[in-house]
């Protein structure tokens, strides 16, 4: 069984007090999951503030971007190792905003990539289609582009061995629609068997997370899936009362599998 995953994307939201208070009142609530890991992911500057309010609890620390050069001159950058330094855990890498608003090529997802590997981070490699590729029945052409990127790398064996797959179809990131445990699961068996071409120990073990939309009232349908480890969740996130129900289902799929 992997061990379940519920990751918040705070996104550019939050204030000096409300970052602080949000994660004091998910880490009160975590020590009920036991089993499931948890992770939340302020804005850089929010970072300290929420490292003191979880610090020696069970929720990690996350961001939601690092930069793709080692330390240096890179004017605006937080680089890797300064983020492992910190007692940051998780990165997201890809995010489907990244991409489409702030130059998240293939090319420069792998390069963030390697920089956390680097640093000892573990990278949440976030994947997913538009409306349009959906529509044209390019969801798999599309998964399997971003996958191969990372699985094409003559590094791509060590890359695997700290790496989290977070499928965000981009239709329904922010936008209240779903996808359904079925078309969510479909995508996320496809992510496994690709894995597996390259290793199956490697696919087996591989936790895969679900986002977009997901809510209290349907992580436990998702979560139910035999391929959905866990959820990266946006919105729902911002309130600690969500966000706690649905690791609360996270926990449920500890029991069911
Ligand atoms: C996300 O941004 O990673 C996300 C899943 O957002 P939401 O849950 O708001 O759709």
């Amino acid at each position: 069984m992997r061990t379940p995953l519920v990751i918040g994307n705070w996104k550019m939201n939050g204030t000096l007090a409300s970052a602080p208070a949000l994660a004091s009142g998910v880490r009160v609530a975590a020590a009920q999951f036991a089993g499931v890991e948890t992770a939340v992911c302020p804005p850089f500057l929010h970072l300290a503030a929420v490292h003191a309010a979880v610090a020696d609890g069970p929720v990690a620390l996350g961001v939601q971007n690092i930069c793709d050069f080692a330390p240096g001159a890179y004017t605006g950058e937080i680089a890797a190792e300064m983020l492992a330094d910190f007692g940051v855990r998780f990165v997201l890498v890809g995010h489907s905003e990244r991409r489409a608003l702030f130059g998240d090529t293939d090319a420069r997802v792998l390069a963030k990539c390697r920089r956390a590997h680097a640093a000892g981070l573990t990278t949440v490699l976030c994947v997913g289609e538009t409306l349009s590729e959906r529509q044209e029945g390019r969801t798999e052409t599309v998964i399997a582009g971003q996958i191969d990127a990372l699985l094409e790398a003559s590094d791509a064996l060590s890359l695997l061995e700290n790496l989290v797959i977070a499928y965000e179809p981009v239709w329904a990131i922010g936008t209240g629609e779903t996808a359904t445990p079925e078309q969510a699961q479909a995508v996320h068996h496809f992510i496994r068997t690709r894995l597996a071409g390259l290793s199956p120990v490697i696919a087996n073990a591989m936790r895969v997370l679900y986002g977009g939309s997901v809510k209290p009232g349907n992580a436990a349908e998702l979560f139910g899936m035999p391929d959905i480890d866990g959820g990266l969740i946006g919105g729902a996130a911002l309130k600690a009362e969500d966000f706690i129900a649905i690791c609360g289902a996270a926990r449920a799929r500890l029991a069911s599998f």
